[in-house]
């Protein structure tokens, strides 16, 4: 399953075709998603509709720095918050802060955010978006190595923020201090790429605290960058490999534990609609629900369509 992906130029052209293309292939991952977060097929639906039309009206400010699938995914969150939202005001009997079901490990980081012990520095902007890519660069690298638990002792280390020692148990590693060599090697290998880019940033100041075990001097939540920018989120042709059992296991190690034990939404929705089945015929029709919205919003904007 190859990994297709628009032509942006074409999208913000308003080309029809281009835009009916793009509700084919990601509707289902969408629905999945929403579908996953408000538990409501009907209520899924209509998020996947305004996610779809938001990205329409948006397409002009497309960022490159994401890929399509991110700012697809994006738009889908906003819509299915402001759907939890617009529900929770309807049933005053929730409790307070629910935004619908959310994986465990979310509402325990909520009580454990070192920025609610310790107000520190601010990284910047350009600093967090900086450490995002080489955060993706070193997922790139040991995906390369096929070092796959390496991978998942990193994620678990910097997602949900693990102990050393929850780790070393959970994989089966030698001891405590395996754990701790893999994150200084990383955190070393880290420094090196940012290095590359600049010199004397925040976020060099930022490793090196990191690497003292002063992390806490700075206000910076490194698990909820490491989710909303996707930093190790496998392409979605290796989570059709692993729904049609022909992953080989040493990225199943990681694809598994990043799914079941890290709850990433997104591959869950990928998962999810890669493992749908008989539900063709639904899905055909609310591509074609799409289609017409779309199609009503393209009309009554853009120059006409061509062709
Ligand atoms: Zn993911």
């Amino acid at each position: 399953m190859s990994e297709w992906s628009p032509d942006i130029a074409r999208l913000q052209a308003r080309e029809d075709q281009e835009w009916l293309r793009v509700e084919r292939a990601y509707c289902g991952r969408l629905l999945a998603y929403a579908h996953r977060r408000t538990g409501d097929r009907q209520a899924a639906e209509d998020v996947v509709q305004e996610t779809l039309l938001g990205a329409v009206r948006g397409i002009g400010d497309f960022d490159p720095i994401f890929t399509f699938e991110q700012y697809l995914f994006g738009i889908c969150k906003n819509r299915t918050i402001d759907h939890l939202r617009r529900r929770k005001a309807r049933t005053l009997q929730l409790p307070e802060e629910d935004d619908g079901p959310q994986p465990i490990e979310n509402l325990a980081r909520e009580t454990e955010t070192p920025s609610a012990i310790v107000r520190g520095r601010e990284l910047s902007d350009r600093a967090q978006e900086l450490y995002a890519q080489i955060l993706r660069e070193w997922v790139e690298e040991t995906w390369k190595e096929r070092e796959f638990l390496r991978l998942c002792v990193i994620e678990a280390l910097f997602a949900t923020g693990w102990r050393n020692r929850e780790v070393w148990k959970r994989f089966d590693l030698r001891d405590e201090t395996a754990v701790a060599g893999i994150k200084f090697r990383a955190l070393k290998r880290l420094r090196q790429l940012a290095a590359v880019r600049e010199s004397g940033n925040d976020l060099l100041r930022y490793l090196a605290a990191v690497e003292e075990g002063d992390e806490r001097l700075f206000d910076f939540d490194l698990s909820r960058l490491w989710r909303d920018k996707r930093v190790s989120c496998p392409a979605r042709h290796w989570i059709a490999r692993l729904v049609a059992g022909t992953l080989e296991k040493d990225a199943e190690l990681f694809i598994k534990f990043h799914l079941d034990e890290m709850h990433c939404s997104y591959c869950q929705a990928n998962r999810d609609d890669l493992s749908r089945r008989g539900e063709e015929a639904e899905l055909e029709l609310l591509i074609e629900r799409l289609r017409e919205s779309t199609r009503r919003y393209l009309r009554s904007r853009g120059p006409d369509p061509v062709g």
